[in-house]
């Protein structure tokens, strides 16, 4: 009986350990990155582009968010000084600037070489932004492609990743996303008519497809991978960030998320592999591996049409 006790203990324990392990070990890192900055849609009344990234920046702070990468357009800033205002906030504040491509071009309506000028265009102002006592980091390496489009044939998909290399950029990849703009310019509507039912709607909203979308980000990552992964989510700086970002950080922790940077986060070896796939219409990278090998899967549909109608004059 004893030996029989004790056995069972061990097993117990061996069990107790193994859960344990399971609890400590499994937290999956995700990066936090927000596209289109200075501003990602419609500006509400009486505010201003550097009071909505202060603002951000001020919640960023107050959720301990590590340094979270701001991906640039730097042709929004022709003519609005409030613009370069709020970029010089955003790495004051410790966050760093990549590149987003100077119009926001998109791969898919141009060329390959259109595309890498606009890319070049862009790298002046990320260059200034990224100089802190005349010396530049080169921090802004990193690029983010608009519209999350590689390319629609081989060809260009591979001019420009060769190009990108050449130049010693990174690719800011994307494992989650839930098109979390098409929030921003309905709040901004929203708020400029004071309808506090539709801002709730939002709120809930946004929230119940943020869930939906870290699980089938999840589920799809474990399909093409075959593990969990660190992730990147795509974020877009705009009208609803600050007012939505202390749910959205308390939802990642909740799910067992761990706030990194991008830099940690794609220190995984998954974003060393390339899905080298012609997509029409782009997407994260897993869903170009999820196309490249043709896998399915049904994602949760997002209340599009309720978004671009809400708070619109009837
Ligand atoms: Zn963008």
């Amino acid at each position: 009986m004893a030996g029989q006790s004790r056995a069972r203990h061990l097993v117990q324990g061996v069990l107790a350990a193994c859960l344990f392990a399971a609890g400590t070990a499994a937290a999956e890192k995700v990066a936090l990155t927000f596209d289109d900055l200075p501003l990602n849609g419609a500006l509400p009344a009486g505010t201003t582009r550097s009071a909505i990234t202060r603002e951000t920046l001020a919640v960023l702070k107050r959720l301990d968010v590590p340094p979270s990468y701001g991906f640039v357009n730097a042709r929004k800033l022709e003519g609005s000084p409030d613009g370069a205002l709020a970029l010089r906030l955003w790495v004051d504040a410790g966050h760093p600037v990549g590149n987003h491509a100077y119009s926001h071009m998109d791969l898919h309506k141009n060329s390959a070489e259109d595309y890498t000028r606009d890319i070049v265009q862009n790298e002046p102002a990320l260059e200034l932004l990224s100089t802190r006592d005349g010396t530049v980091s080169d921090s802004w390496r990193w690029f983010r492609y608009p519209f999350l489009r590689e390319g629609e044939t081989l060809d260009k998909r591979r001019a420009v990743r060769a190009f990108l290399a050449q130049r010693g950029y990174r690719i800011a990849q994307t494992t989650l996303d839930y098109e979390d703009y098409l929030w921003n310019t309905a709040y901004a509507r929203c708020l400029d008519r004071g309808d506090k039912e539709a801002m709730a709607w939002l709120r809930e909203s946004y929230l119940e497809m943020a869930t939906a979308y870290l699980k089938s980000g999840r589920e799809t990552a474990r399909m093409v991978f075959g593990r969990e992964i660190s992730h990147v989510l795509l974020l877009h700086l705009g009208a609803f960030s600050s007012t939505i970002l202390p749910d959205l950080v308390a939802l990642l922790r909740k799910e067992g998320f761990q706030l990194t940077t991008l830099e940690d986060a794609q220190s995984d070896p998954v974003y060393a592999l390339d899905p080298d796939v012609a997509s029409k219409w782009g997407g994260t990278l897993t869903e170009l591996f999820m196309e490249a090998r043709s896998l399915k899967y049904t994602y949760p549909k997002k209340p599009r049409e309720k978004l671009e109608g809400i708070c619109k004059a009837t």
